[in-house]
């Protein structure tokens, strides 16, 4: 049993986000009971439409100070895209926290669930179950280019990629250290160093230098192009993915596309080091189409909720609720609408923290 208490900032967003994080706290608290962790839930409702409309922006001056102290931070949805655009909302929250809280691995996990459909033909669940680890702060996403000789025939446009060595290590660790902690120990990093002659040469190097240290990890590289394809034709070879920023984002939404609705998969957004709260938020948004109807599924809030505390190192709490989660999928009653069941987020909910033990 762990003595500490872990502090956790609760920002349940917008639309459905208000509905599903109620039931991610139901099976949060029903874990953190039979495990003999302690969790105090701190709320927070900025980061919403609501509050924007109040107070003309998204959180307050002093957010930083509100939840920086967070052991975690457990996050719904936001945008409500009828009133405010996306670029405001996300940026005025979400990407602050990646920002400020230096959160530099996007984590995901493509696991087939039952009573999960999935768009490959003839899975089943345990068939696929591997993690996709996104480089979140640098690579293709910098803003460093320009556009010259604008609305001329000599028009001319570049954007580069920044991979810095603590930054291109720091994910290749995190990437490392999981796979080492996985029963199949087996690391593959996404390339494109056949075309991309510089900087992806580069990352392929920092893999091996990096592989060197955790001799125990199986490990192997392939070109963005095929490895998507073998994300579709042979799922079962994964186990941990590792890719830049660009390649992470199109794994990182092509995995648990392959093993079926938005409605259930979780993610994180890590500061490893535990130096700043990490953020924990379903994948789906704030679905204003199904809003207030109580029928979102819960599932993805949930799973975030296991994630969270395996990061905060309660593996077998966290652990617990996704086979929770699994029984609970097991059973078309139990299940919600998105997924051909006739349960609404609630009872759904319920279901999930009544199977946890
Ligand atoms: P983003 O926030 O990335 O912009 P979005 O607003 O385009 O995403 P979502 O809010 O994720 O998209 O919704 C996409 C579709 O999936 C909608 O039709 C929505 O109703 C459905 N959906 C999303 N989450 C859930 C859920 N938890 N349960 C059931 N259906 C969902
Ligand atoms: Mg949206």
């Amino acid at each position: 049993m762990s003595k500490k208490q872990y502090r956790i900032a609760v920002i349940p967003g917008d639309g459905i986000g208000k509905e599903v994080m109620p039931e991610g706290l139901r099976v949060l608290e029903a874990a953190a009971k039979k495990h003999g962790v302690a969790l105090h839930f701190d709320h927070f409702d900025f980061s919403s439409w609501d509050y924007y409309e109040k107070h003309g922006q998204m959180m307050p001056d002093d957010w930083k100070e509100k939840i920086g102290k967070h052991d975690a931070i457990y996050f719904g949805a936001v945008g409500w895209p009828a009133k405010i655009p996306d670029h405001v909302s996300l940026w005025g929250s979400l990407i602050k926290f990646r920002r400020e809280f230096d959160q530099y691995v996007n984590l995901r996990p493509v696991r087939l669930m039952p009573g999960v459909p999935s768009p490959l033909a003839g899975r089943k669940p345990g068939d696929i179950d591997f993690w996709v680890v996104r480089e979140n702060t640098e690579g293709e996403y910098s803003s460093v280019g320009g556009r010259m000789f604008p609305d001329t025939d000599r028009e001319f446009v570049t954007q580069q990629t920044v991979m810095t060595r603590t930054g291109v290590d720091r994910i290749l660790k995190f990437a490392f250290e999981l796979a080492q902690s996985r029963p199949k120990k087996h690391l593959t990093s996404a390339t494109k160093s056949n075309g991309i002659s510089i900087t992806m040469p580069y990352w392929d190097e920092r893999v091996e230098a990096m592989a060197k240290k955790y001799p125990g990890v199986k490990w192997d590289k392939y070109h963005i192009d095929i490895l998507t394809a073998n994300f579709v034709l042979h799922p079962d070879w994964f186990d941990v993915v590792v890719g830049s920023n660009l390649f992470g984002d199109i794994l990182s939404d092509l995995g648990p596309a392959c093993t079926g609705t938005i409605g259930i998969a979780p993610s994180g957004n890590i500061n490893p080091e535990g130096d700043f709260p990490s953020v924990f938020e379903p994948v789906h948004g704030s679905a204003p189409d199904i809003a207030g109807q109580g029928i979102a599924n819960p599932i993805g809030a949930i799973w975030s909720g296991a994630m969270m505390l395996e990061h905060l190192g309660e593996k077998e709490a966290g652990k617990s609720i996704v086979e929770a989660i699994e029984r609970t999928l097991a059973e078309r009653t139990l299940r919600t609408k998105d997924l051909g069941g006739n349960a609404d987020t609630t009872a759904c909910g319920k279901a999930v923290a009544e199977m946890v033990d």
